[in-house]
């Protein structure tokens, strides 16, 4: 039984004020109860003040990347174990915009992962395709490209901290979700490729997010697909009502 899971991605947003009010309302209104994990990424100047208010919550930490190296002469880098040392739990790699802004590439993101799951720091690994790959049919080639890249050298004992997110970049901050039924489709791709590569044990386990322009609208029917185990959500989980709307709303059966 693979355990719901909603991360909140909030890029490069708030300073450490504005991220303590929100956590604190995130706490305020987290007396849901379920069987699901509620994780929030901050800034990495947020991590430490967000980390002692949620002490003590059901509400966990991520960072939103990591170096490649694990430590030394990376002047404004942050290391898997600084990360964990400040209360991280998970760490997000690969996400759209890391590739597109840093350049960041496949092998230099397996080398990421690979250091994340040396210290047991679970990694939300992002991978996606660009309108045009979407518009040209490519979107499985893409990210079975991204996958065997990204997972280069990872053995498979390593994969059990593993989640995977299927994040179109044509969804991401645009406001256009990806058809529920599409990502359906994509997700059993996904968990029938790590069927092919690590066995039934694995892709049965591993927990697959879709993140792009997800609200409180769309969440439930993608929630209700059998492959679709969480959500990654970006611009609204910069507010607490509309985070906790698409958490309460992705529990509707439709009925
Ligand atoms: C993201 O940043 O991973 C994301 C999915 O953003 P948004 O929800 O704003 O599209």
């Amino acid at each position: 039984m693979r355990r719901t899971i909603f991360v909140g991605n909030w890029k490069m947003n708030m300073l450490i004020s504005s991220s303590e009010k929100l956590v604190q309302e995130l706490i305020c209104a987290s007396d849901f109860v379920g069987n699901f994990d509620i994780i929030v990424a901050p800034s990495f100047t947020s991590l430490s003040a967000v980390r002692t208010l949620l002490k003590g919550s059901r509400v966990q930490l991520a960072g939103q990347n990591m170096s490649s190296k694990a430590e030394g002469a990376r002047t404004g880098e942050v290391s898997a174990a600084m990360l964990q040392d400040a209360g991280c739990d998970y760490v997000i790699l690969g996400h759209s915009e890391s590739r597109q802004y840093n350049s960041e590439s496949d092998k230099l993101i397996s080398k990421k992962v690979l250091l994340a799951s040396e210290i047991t720091l679970n990694v939300i690994l992002c991978i996606g395709e660009s309108f045009d790959e979407y518009n040209a049919v490519k979107t499985k080639e893409v990210l079975e490209r991204q996958l065997l890249g990204c997972l280069e050298g990872v053995s498979e004992e390593k994969l059990i901290n593993l989640s995977i997110a299927y994040e179109p970049i044509w969804a991401i901050g645009t406001g256009q979700t990806a058809n529920p039924d599409q990502v359906q489709d994509v997700h059993y791709f996904l968990r029938s490729w790590c069927e092919k590569s690590y066995g039934k044990k694995m892709a049965s386990g591993i927990r697959i997010l879709y993140g792009g322009s997800v609200d409180s609208q769309c969440s439930s029917s993608l929630m209700l697909q059998p492959d679709i185990d969480g959500l990654l959500v970006g611009g609204a989980s910069l507010k607490s009502k509309s985070f906790y709307d698409i958490i309460n709303s992705s529990f509707e059966t439709g009925d």
